[in-house]
């Protein structure tokens, strides 16, 4: 496919926060956008061109989207792929590809493939009964972390477990659905890697930012990370190898664990931009929607030199509600659009930057 000209039409699956930030990026680059999702006017529809309200697998409904768009990309990584593998079949280009989004649907398929390609994850079992369960709580020592196979976001079905606990129950408090036990990583810290690889082959990543969770939620990422050189490179490899090996066009995200020795253990990728990424419109040269457009328009890839050290924070429920003043003169602030701050609903961020870099 040729770069596409200014005016074409960019589709996008999904029509949450991720979609808006998207969205804005591509109107910025003269595109169009067109958005696909279920919902009664999300947050990503209030900034499209057109607004297609209709189920992810409603197929009448992605064909006259497909013939609507001239490219189609996805914001959320729970799309059917049959749908994207319908729109490929109907001729429309998708990007990223099924590949991507079908591995990292399910935590077991997607730690077995990350095993496979050389990428090395904390342990884990299988689980599909309670048997399985006190089995595989044996096998990893005792103790660990029990997750749904499919679904799950922002720690949401997942279970924390050790001998002794009632594991009847906390298999049925994941809904007795298929899951994974995974081993309790004693983690340094937790990082993240963002990168986009262009329909070339192009990658460029961005530095890896530093992560912390609450709750399983993500509430703050940092760049730089305050790791050391071999260690970031090395986890760059990591996304590089995972990005080539899955095909994918466009930006995804890995999540790392890292020991104090320095090792890195993937915990889980996601085939589209992040959270923890939330920081690179400000901190870089090119900011990461902008980037994943430039990739699925079959753009070139922008410069992603990070030119401040950053800090995002996310703003959870309420407070997102605080008035805009009360951040800090230094606070860039992005609010989603969303219309209900339930408790802990990622409602916004701000960004701080701390300190300039010089160019080199
Ligand atoms: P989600 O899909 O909800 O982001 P994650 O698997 O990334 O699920 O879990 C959310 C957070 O919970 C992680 O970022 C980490 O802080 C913690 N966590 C998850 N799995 C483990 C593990 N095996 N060991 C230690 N902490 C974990
Ligand atoms: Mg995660």
């Amino acid at each position: 496919m040729k770069p596409l000209p200014p005016g074409s039409v960019i589709g996008i699956l999904g029509g949450g926060q991720l979609g808006r930030m998207l969205g804005s990026a591509a109107a910025r680059l003269g595109f169009d956008v067109h958005i696909l999702a279920p919902e009664d006017s999300p947050p990503a529809a209030r900034i499209a061109a057109v607004y297609w309200q209709a189920a992810y697998d409603d197929e009448s409904a992605l064909r006259e989207f497909a013939d609507a768009c001239d490219v189609i990309t996805y914001e959320f990584e729970n799309i059917p792929v049959s749908s994207v593998e319908y729109l490929v079949s109907i001729g429309s280009v998708v990007r990223p590809g099924a590949a991507s989004l079908e591995k990292s649907q399910d935590r077991l398929a997607e730690k077995q493939f990350l095993n496979a390609i050389g990428i090395e994850t904390g342990a884990y079992e299988p689980v599909s009964s309670p048997d399985d369960l006190a089995t595989a709580l044996n096998t990893l020592g005792g103790a660990g972390i029990l997750k749904t196979r499919r679904d799950g976001y922002d720690g949401k079905g997942q279970v924390r477990l050790k001998t002794g606990d009632d594991l009847a129950a906390a298999f049925a408090d994941i809904g007795k659905v298929p899951a994974i036990l995974e081993a309790y990583v004693p983690f340094e810290r937790e990082i993240s890697v963002v990168i986009a690889r262009a329909s070339d082959g192009t990658v460029t990543a961005f530095d890896p930012s530093m992560n912390d969770h609450a709750g399983g939620v993500l509430r703050t990422s940092i760049a730089p990370c305050g790791l050391s050189e071999p260690v970031i490179a090395k986890a760059r490899s990591m996304a590089e190898t995972l990005a080539r090996e899955t095909g994918h066009v466009g930006v995804l995200a890995l999540e790392l664990f890292v020991l104090e020795d320095g090792t890195l253990l993937a915990n889980e990728f996601a085939p589209r931009v992040h959270n923890s990424g939330h920081w690179t419109p400000e901190g870089c040269l090119t900011g990461q929607f902008e980037q994943h457009i430039r990739a699925v328009a079959g753009w070139p890839l922008g410069p992603v030199t990070r030119v401040f050290d950053v800090e995002m924070q996310n703003l959870l429920g309420e407070e997102a509600l605080a008035p805009a003043d009360s951040y800090g003169a230094d606070a860039v602030i992005t609010l989603y659009g969303k219309r209900d701050a339930k408790p802990g609903r990622k409602m916004g961020h701000v960004v701080r930057r701390t300190s300039i870099r010089a160019l080199s």
